[in-house]
């Protein structure tokens, strides 16, 4: 039947043609498709569906928690009906297992969208799932990060013995006086480079752990006192090179907080150490009060601030602003994309409160933990 002659045969035909055409877009996608109704029965899917389900029986009208078996990734059985049910908004995830009758899994990537099935707004409830196979994708990244993770826990040895050497070479030759400018100006900038490296590498470690969920946390009592003149006092020399104010201001209220010391450390050094990058002149405060059942810490600086468009971007992965003034220093768009994921770890909230030209304020609540692992 052409074409023509269904247009000009009204609307069934045209409806059935639509169907069709529907059909055999949905059949050419290497995704697999399932439509489902308001009762999570299966209404609509394709082959590349019933390929990854490893099944040749038509699957139309069976409940889609019979026909799909999925697993989180501690390998726990996932209500798959309620997880269609209860999606009120697109949502997608990297970290589902479809689980097979023989026992063995698949890595997925489902995507669940709320939708009218049929056509118009009077076509019934129901959902769309996009189903794909990744699990080569995922041991590659598997591969990659326990490869990072490796080359730079064994990276970390080296580069702290070099900073370490060229630290006490500083001070000696200081402390002589005899040394000429240019070999002291040589080492600083040396030291200046290990230390980059030393940052670098600890973010990648600490990337790599994350992403392979293998971020052990350990709560404990922190000492916010002496935690934070610690961070203050391991950074003022770099703070006084650049001729900058570095201070802590400390609520006088304050009590201990149940956190990972680790974890709450490597945030607030981060915040820091960028603070210091990106202001050329003024002061950097690291502001601590108690707040509801935890801490609030703000790292408030009057550098070059960060513009709205860039304040959405600046969490994501290797994102550097083109800032020119950013361009000037070292960076790899890591640190922020850590701190977020470390964050996350310790059910913490940042926010960032920014001025173009005027300076940054980041802040982050961290709740009181319990003392057992979470
Ligand atoms: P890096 O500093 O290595 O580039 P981050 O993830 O720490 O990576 O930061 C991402 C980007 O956010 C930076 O490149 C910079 O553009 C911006 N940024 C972060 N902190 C500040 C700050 N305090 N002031 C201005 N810009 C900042």
């Amino acid at each position: 039947m052409s074409k023509t002659t269904q247009r000009g045969a009204g609307q069934p035909n045209e409806d059935a043609l639509a169907y069709e055409r529907l059909q055999s877009l949905v059949n050419s996608m290497a995704d697999g498709v399932i439509a489902v109704d308001d009762e999570i029965r299966i209404v609509l899917y394709n082959g590349a569906a019933l390929n990854l389900l490893d099944s040749n029986r038509s699957i139309t009208g069976q409940r889609l928690d019979k026909a799909v078996k999925l697993f989180d990734a501690n390998r726990q059985p996932i209500d798959v009906f309620e997880l269609v049910r209860q999606t009120a908004v697109p949502t997608s995830t990297r970290d589902l297992l479809l689980h097979y009758p023989d026992g063995s899994t698949s890595n997925v990537y489902l995507s669940i969208a709320p939708v009218r099935l049929g056509y118009g707004s009077g076509g019934d409830k129901g959902f769309v799932l996009l189903l794909r196979d990744i699990t080569r994708e995922k041991s590659l990244e598997e591969e990659r990060n326990e490869f990072i993770s490796v080359v730079s826990h064994e990276l970390r040895t080296p580069i702290a013995i070099a900073e370490g050497n060229i630290s006490n070479v500083e001070f000696l030759l200081q402390k002589a006086g005899s040394a000429d400018a240019a070999i002291i100006e040589a080492l600083k900038l040396a030291h200046h480079q290990v230390l980059f490296l030393a940052d670098m590498i600890n973010d990648l470690s600490t990337l790599s752990r994350a992403e392979q969920g293998k971020l052990v946390l350990e709560v404990n009592a922190i000492n916010l006192h002496k935690m934070c003149s610690d961070i203050v006092a391991s950074h003022r020399q770099e703070a006084e090179a650049k001729g900058l104010q570095l201070r802590a201001n400390l609520h006088p209220h304050l009590e201990t907080l149940n956190s990972s010391e680790l974890y709450v450390r490597e945030i607030l050094q981060n915040f820091i150490t960028n603070a210091l990058k990106y202001t050329d002149t003024g002061s950097i405060i690291l502001d601590v009060r108690p707040k509801d059942e935890g801490v609030l810490f703000l790292v408030s600086d009057t550098g070059i601030g960060i513009s709205k468009s860039d304040q959405e971007r600046v969490f994501d992965k290797f994102f550097r602003s083109e800032d020119f003034r950013t361009r000037a220093t070292n960076g790899t768009g890591l640190g922020l994309y850590v701190t977020m994921k470390l964050a996350r770890l310790l059910h913490a909230t940042i926010s960032l409160e920014s001025h173009l030209n005027k300076g940054s304020v980041f802040s982050i609540f961290i709740p009181n933990m319990g003392n057992e692992p979470k």
